[in-house]
């Protein structure tokens, strides 16, 4: 997504180019175009977000050229700095634009204000204590604002600004658009919004020590060595059956983790890519433009690579490893569910990770479920590592296709269930074929592990594989 995909006008374009931003921000992405539609906004996103330029830029266009004394967009902060900080960034953003901006706050005099305000101005950015005052004076004319923007709508009540605002609120003219943003949603703000909003579009940027709402996030017990045998059924089935995924962002520790589990998805059938920091940006840009077109399925990402990333509608995030640092959680699953959508977070959890998780759930003051581990195959790939190799072994002890991987994955009990005696592909292994041809397992390398059964006959090339509740690894 670029900017000049968001529907603004050369002039904003180039004043973004200016400001040396490449693509837009997620809050942008979502605001700018709803604000340009005239709709109103709720968006839940803090100062960091890029939220300025997700209202500012929209309202520049929608202004079009100066006009009149009276303002016609008021933006209310609840501090001096935001306000001041929101007035420059609309005058840089507006540097190829003709209109005026102007600001006003207390602690400062008030004569250049009052001066300002004379002149005129196309934009107000004002804190309510200060605008009030002029208002009352009748210096400051309300009555033109066609956009209204209360910014950081939860820290103007924690500064006991109520009461200013439904004043401020009661001298605009009854047919506005309104745009409200604020962190967080308590009772007082949603309130608020349902007074001064009227069939908002909901806007969500996942913040910092706070989740997603709208994503779903499950943990699934697995030994390391089985995570990617799990994820190949994910891929294949869903989470519950649900069905196969079509796209998942999955992130790892580390770049050679990336490489590996992407080499071996592909050689799964998943068609995969890898994006960390030792790929040239050419190759980023590349595996991200192949995986938002859908020619990859599987984005294989460490935590440094995925700064900044704004897929939309990506159903899934699959956490192969958890990270380290709690906050990064949120981040990576921040990835989904935006825009309105709904969205799934998986977590492969080796008993290694569970203090990690610990610390995640802490952090979110959340916690995140397991769910049972669904049978699932193990998969010879071309890529070998030394549960693999063992694989290609042929035990004829009663052992029978069984890989080794396979009895530390957790099922001792389980492990020959699903096994095709008949050394013919079973019928699950078909349908899986038939209807997935994109993600097929028939793949020359997958060929060339293709376990021996007794008497040399093929064996089947994959074993399914139940957790049973004794066999778990221990958590
Ligand atoms: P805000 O959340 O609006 O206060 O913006 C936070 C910071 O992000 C500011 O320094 C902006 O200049 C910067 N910023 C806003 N949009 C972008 C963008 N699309 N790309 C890079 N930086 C941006």
């Amino acid at each position: 997504m670029n900017f000049s995909d968001l529907g603004l006008q050369p002039e904003l374009l180039r004043a973004v180019a200016d400001k040396g931003y490449d693509i837009p921000t997620p809050i942008q992405v979502q605001a700018i175009p709803a604000v340009l539609a005239g709709r109103d906004v709720l968006a839940g996103a803090q100062t960091g977000t890029g939220k300025t330029a997700g209202f500012v830029l929209p309202l520049l266009q929608i202004l079009g050229i100066a006009q009149g004394r009276a303002p016609r967009v008021l933006v209310l902060t609840p501090t001096r700095e935001l306000a001041a900080q929101i007035a420059e960034s609309a005058r840089d953003y507006g540097a190829h634009k003709n209109l005026r901006t102007r600001v006003i706050f207390g602690g400062v005099s008030e004569r250049p204000q009052i001066d300002g305000l004379r002149i005129g101005c196309d934009i107000l950015i004002a804190t309510p204590g200060r605008l009030l005052d002029l208002c009352q004076q009748g210096v400051a004319d309300l009555s033109q604002v066609q956009h209204f923007v209360l910014d950081e709508a939860d820290r103007m009540l924690d500064m006991g600004f109520i009461q200013p605002i439904k004043k401020i609120i009661r001298l605009l003219p009854q047919q506005r658009q309104n745009l409200m943003f604020s962190a967080t949603y308590s009772e007082d703000i949603r309130e608020l919004a349902s007074r001064m909003l009227r069939n908002p579009v909901s806007v969500e940027v996942a913040a910092r020590n706070t989740t997603a709402e709208r994503v779903d996030q499950v943990a699934f017990r697995i030994h390391k060595d089985s995570k990617r045998h799990l994820l190949v059924h994910l891929f294949q089935n869903g989470v519950s059956d649900e069905g196969p995924w079509y796209q998942a962002l999955i992130f790892t520790r580390t770049k050679h983790g990336a490489n590996r589990l992407a080499q071996q998805l592909e050689s799964a059938g998943i068609k995969s890519a890898a994006i960390h920091g030792n790929k040239s940006q050419g190759a980023r840009v590349r595996a991200l433009a192949d995986f938002k077109e859908g020619k990859v399925a599987a984005l294989v990402a460490t935590e440094v690579a995925s700064r900044g990333l704004d897929i939309k509608e990506l159903p899934q995030v699959v956490n192969y490893e958890l990270p380290n640092v709690p906050e990064d959680y949120v981040h990576r699953i921040g990835r989904t569910a935006r825009a309105g959508a709904t969205g799934r977070a998986v977590s492969l959890v080796a008993s290694d990770e569970a203090s990690l998780l610990r610390d995640i759930e802490r952090t979110m003051r959340q916690s995140i479920p397991f769910i049972p581990t669904p049978e699932f195959k193990i998969v010879a790939s071309n890529v070998t590592e030394a549960p693999e190799r063992s694989f290609q072994r042929v035990d004829r002890g009663g052992n029978r296709g069984r890989p080794r991987a396979g009895a530390r994955d957790g099922n001792r009990n389980g492990s020959s269930r699903g096994i095709n005696r008949s050394g013919q592909p079973s019928a699950q292994y078909r349908s899986n074929t038939t209807n997935r041809p994109s993600a097929s397992p028939h793949s020359q390398g997958d060929q060339a592990l293709r376990p021996v059964g007794p008497g040399g006959r093929p064996e089947s090339r994959s074993q399914s594989f139940g957790p049973s509740r004794r066999s778990r690894t221990a958590f």
